[in-house]
């Protein structure tokens, strides 16, 4: 296991992030979408005050990189205009919600999560900074491996519950007291103790042993968990990836301008509404057989300060030689901010080249060390293979 240390706060508009780039600012669409307009708006926001790199993060958030200090300020200004950003930072740190991308206008998620939204904006609740809401109220889960503490979502009888992260059953509830309950349970998580020095998870605090009380507690059993969507054109649109969450400011701008709303995901992916083709553009990955969506790279260097190599012209470099199905990862340091779970092959750099580790993650014991960038290219495949 490899000790490393974890930040216990997120950037956001209002507090930006140094980086190895400059400053990194976390933008939050409400509802998981940006109109075309704003979309547009952003990618020459990322122009004019940053380095035009925008990152599309695993909780569908989006961020500007290579922000300048002296731009910062400007730029909240701008993101208060284009509504994207509430005044109170404590609130907009607090407006964390991720949203299932294949909602229709009125239905129970997009209603749920306007109406959570609201209700999050009213007063700040304390909760530390990492905790969020999930709305997945499709027939089949999607969001069951994102990252959440409170879920409403369908229940395996068609209703709507709500449900704690970490614990197999939810309150089965309406639509008109989802939210009601949603933050009531926010609130006992953080009575009963959730949260301290501003860090805490709920399944970690139910795992740790924390009872729900009996008007909080359900026997509702979830509805069944649907693996993430693949590229390509669905019902509500066309759903493209970006390789490696990152993209360049024109890709932003061309996405919006093919359609009145791009909706966000934790996939890498972005929803364009509406649009019945797939489009082509640079950064773009379009086609579901391609191996680029099954590498995650993290930031890397050198834009990341703790990293201790390049990682995703590497990535690229070994996803053609990537077999079947598999899924590589590849860190620039053993904290493994770009994926959590296992990977069949994973590369973590460090001080001495790079550690190996073959089914495992970032935090597991390398089979091979030491390896350097050459020696990874010069044979992919006895770094990629199963042995
Ligand atoms: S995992 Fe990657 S992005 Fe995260 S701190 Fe390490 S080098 Fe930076």
């Amino acid at each position: 296991m490899t000790a490393v240390a974890i930040k216990g706060w997120c950037p956001s508009a209002h507090r930006p992030m140094q980086s190895g780039d400059g400053l990194v600012a976390r933008i939050r669409p409400r509802g998981g979408r940006l109109s075309a307009a704003q979309a547009v708006a952003l990618a020459e926001l990322a122009e004019r005050y940053g380095n035009g790199l925008i990152d599309l993060t695993g909780r569908a958030n989006l961020q500007m990189r290579g922000l300048r200090a002296e731009g910062h300020e400007p730029l909240v200004e701008a993101l208060a205009e284009l509504t994207l950003v509430d005044a109170d930072a404590a609130i907009e740190t607090q407006r964390n919600v991720l949203v299932a991308p294949f909602w229709r206008d009125g239905d129970d998620t997009q209603w749920l999560a306007a109406a959570l939204e609201r209700a999050l904006g009213e007063r700040s609740l304390g909760l530390p900074e990492k905790f969020g809401f999930a709305i997945d109220c499709g027939e089949a889960r999607l969001l069951a491996q994102a990252s959440a503490d409170i879920r409403i979502e369908r229940g395996a009888d068609g209703g709507l519950i709500v449900r704690p992260d970490g614990a197999s059953h939810g309150r089965t509830v309406t639509r008109a007291d989802a939210v009601d309950l949603a933050l009531s349970l926010a609130r006992w998580f953080l009575g009963s103790g959730g949260a301290s020095g501003g860090r805490g998870r709920m399944a970690a605090h139910i795992a740790g042993g924390a009872k729900l009380p009996a008007a909080l507690a359900g026997d509702a059993i979830p509805a069944r968990a649907s693996p993430p969507p693949a590229p390509g054109v669905h019902a509500s649109g066309a759903l493209v990836g970006i390789a490696f969450g990152q993209m360049q400011s024109a890709t932003l701008k061309f996405l919006g301008q093919r359609a009145a709303g791009l909706r966000l995901t934790p996939w890498r992916m972005i929803l364009i509404e509406g649009l019945r083709e797939m489009p082509a553009h640079d950064g773009i990955v379009a086609d579901a057989g391609d191996p680029l969506l099954r590498v995650v790279a993290c930031t890397g260097a050198p834009a990341c300060e703790a990293a201790h190599a390049e990682t995703r012209a590497l990535g690229a470099a070994l996803a053609p030689h990537l077999p079947a199905a598999a899924r590589l990862h590849v860190s620039g340091c053993a904290k493994g901010c770009a994926y959590p779970g296992l990977a069949d092959v994973t590369l973590v750099a460090t001080g001495g080249g790079f550690d190996l580790i073959r089914n495992g993650t970032t935090r597991d014991a390398p089979t091979l060390g030491g390896l350097s960038r050459a020696d990874i290219l010069a044979d992919p495949r006895a770094v990629l293979e199963p042995r």
